[in-house]
């Protein structure tokens, strides 16, 4: 068997356009426009390329962004105010901080000040707390990509055996409560599962979070299931910098039904989920109808 390979460049394009079609008949219909803002604290040179992405991205869907770039030597208390600014906005719909932050700042008091509404990555306690009861919540973009290609492919996850490599709060759980609540039987493996390849040879849905390149191979898939593979590791490979992700594509694309492929597969996913989550925000801020097929 060759694996269909699913492609998430072409997909990420199709929500794009999604969502700069919703966004022009906002714009036209109810003179308003979708805001996105970005905090980035510090010069992390691969989060200035994320927001710099990100802003691109933003600006090209037809939305207003708003960069927000503060010096390394940002106290709490600044950072706190400026969200505090940005939650009582109404030209801002979504509120991201890029991380990770500066280690003098504390993620979680910082992600939770952001009023839950406005948090686009889905991060705060409150929507981590919807997301786990089955309620309306904004869901972080990785997993609600992955969900997206999946629904795409499947149509009906209901009654799959789903297993999810990885347990972090960004990917791994908040993609296994997706499943779940797209009825999958889902099966949550970490380092300290016993016999890691019998437990995702279960898998119709195997996906791999876990930061380790090329560690799923072939032998660990079952004969067609669909592999969603959200790794991005930079490896060194006879004397060449290359992308790959925790799935052995090669080996696993022989025995797959279904495949991403790193890089063009899960990744492009995740900004387009981004654009989607801050357009559901803001036509939830102004009692809109939200936009179909764009969230969880
Ligand atoms: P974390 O490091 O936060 O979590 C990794 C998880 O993998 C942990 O739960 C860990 O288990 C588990 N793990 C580690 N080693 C093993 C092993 N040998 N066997 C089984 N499980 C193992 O990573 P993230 O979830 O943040 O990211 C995972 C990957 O996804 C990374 O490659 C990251 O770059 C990528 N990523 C890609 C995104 C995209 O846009 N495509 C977005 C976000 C992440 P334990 O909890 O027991 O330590």
């Amino acid at each position: 068997m060759t694996a269909k390979v699913i492609d998430g460049k072409a997909f990420a394009a199709n929500v794009r356009a999604q969502v700069a079609a919703h966004v022009t008949k906002l714009k036209d219909e109810k003179g308003i426009q979708p805001g996105l803002a970005v905090v980035l604290v510090g010069e992390d040179p691969a989060s200035q390329v994320y927001v710099r992405n990100k802003h691109a991205s933003t600006v090209e869907v037809g939305m207003a962004s708003f960069e927000h770039r503060l010096p390394a030597t940002t106290s709490e208390a600044e950072l706190l105010a400026l969200i505090d600014q940005l939650n009582a906005d109404p030209k801002v719909h979504g509120i991201l901080v890029q991380l990770p932050l500066p280690a003098h700042l504390n993620s979680e008091l910082v992600i939770n000040r952001i009023e839950p509404a406005k948090d686009v990555d889905g991060f705060h306690i409150s929507n981590v707390g919807l997301l786990g009861t089955g309620q309306k919540s904004m869901v972080p973009c990785t997993p609600l990509g992955c969900l997206m290609m999946l629904r795409d492919h499947h149509g009906s996850l209901s009654g799959l055996n789903a297993v999810v490599v990885g347990r972090s709060n960004i990917v791994g759980k908040p993609m296994a409560q997706l499943l779940l609540g797209d009825s999958c039987t889902v099966t949550i493996a970490h380092s300290r599962t016993k016999d890691l390849a019998e437990v995702c040879k279960r898998a119709d849905i195997l996906v791999a979070a876990v930061g380790r390149p090329e560690m799923i191979t072939g032998e660990m898939v079952r004969p067609g299931a669909t592999v969603i593979d959200v790794g991005i590791n930079r490896i060194e490979r006879d004397g060449k910098a290359k992308l790959v992700g925790d799935v052995h594509y090669e080996s696993a694309a022989k025995v797959a039904g279904a495949i991403t492929p790193v890089p063009g597969g899960v990744g492009p996913m995740t900004i387009a989920c981004l654009l989607a989550n801050t357009l559901t925000a803001c036509c939830r801020a102004n009692g809109l109808e939200e936009p179909k097929g764009l969230t969880a």
